[in-house]
């Protein structure tokens, strides 16, 4: 079997396990292979991700003229190309929509880092790109901002997008983000969310490296380790602050009790 048809078959397998898992209903989601500088592999549009056959995929140009398939390519393609043409160690994209970070996208809430040593090796900051109507040029250029920053995107409204160094991989970040965002759902209904401290991030950023995942962003830039620190409302003490400006100053058991009884006081001295 040639390269090119084990790809084939590579996202044949992967949309078996986005349907299987949920992440794509109906017709939903699409998945695309660089194979050369001129060519990308990629789904058609309305066909099933559980049910394609290795010669249901097209091929495109990296300007998303159509080359090749017996089916035309969807249109969100326009968006793995924007990833493929501006970092060129990228070789795969996956587009769905998985449930609990979709929601998180809906939601238009930010997911917070620190949380989960997993979404800090392999993941980093996921960012979440602004709305605009699937499909189009404008839809593409959402993402933009954050090639070469990230590899997994939330879309606002919308779904999810992650990309890497093969189709598994690129598949494997959107599995990592649907299982921590559904972790933080479910963290956030029995108890406030607690954060690693900045010296463990650091250790993980450590392995991240000696797996050979490359180096975070986070450290090439200089940014902040933990942000939407916010998301659960931690335990007040916020290990994280330091790397992300001042906290709010929250106010202990014995200053409310204090607070309360001298306005209780002060509103029956008012009426007496
Ligand atoms: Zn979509």
């Amino acid at each position: 079997m040639s390269a090119e048809w084990q790809i084939r078959n590579e996202i044949c397998d992967i949309g078996r396990r986005l349907y299987a898992k949920g992440f794509a209903a109906g017709n939903d989601g699409n998945i695309s292979y660089r194979l050369s500088d001129e060519a990308v592999l990629c789904t058609p549009t309305q066909i099933c991700k559980g049910f394609m056959k290795p010669d249901d995929l097209c091929t495109v140009d990296l300007k998303g003229n159509q080359l090749t398939g017996k089916r035309p390519r969807t249109s969100e393609v326009l968006m793995h190309l924007e990833v493929y043409r501006s970092d060129p160690a990228v070789k795969a994209v996956v587009h769905c929509h998985p449930p609990h970070a979709t929601a998180f996208g809906v939601a238009r809430i930010d997911i917070p880092s620190c949380v989960l040593p997993e979404v800090e090796v392999f993941l980093g900051i996921v960012p979440r790109a602004d709305y605009e109507t699937p499909g189009g040029k404008h839809f593409a250029e959402t993402i933009r901002p954050f090639i070469g920053k990230a590899n997994t995107v939330v879309l606002s409204n919308h779904g999810t997008v992650s990309w890497g160094p093969s189709v598994e991989r690129a598949y494997w970040h959107t599995e990592i983000l649907d299982a921590y965002c559904r972790m933080l759902m479910l963290a956030r209904q029995i108890g406030p969310i607690q954060r690693l401290p900045v010296p463990k991030v650091e250790e993980l950023l450590d392995l991240r490296e000696r797996f050979g995942v490359g180096q975070d962003p986070r450290r090439k830039e200089g940014g902040p380790l933990c942000v939407n620190t916010a998301f659960g409302d931690g335990d007040g003490t916020c290990n994280a602050c330091s790397a992300d400006g001042p906290q709010e100053v929250q106010e202990s058991y014995e200053e409310l009790v204090t607070r309360i009884t001298a306005e209780v006081l002060e509103a029956l001295r008012r009426r007496g």
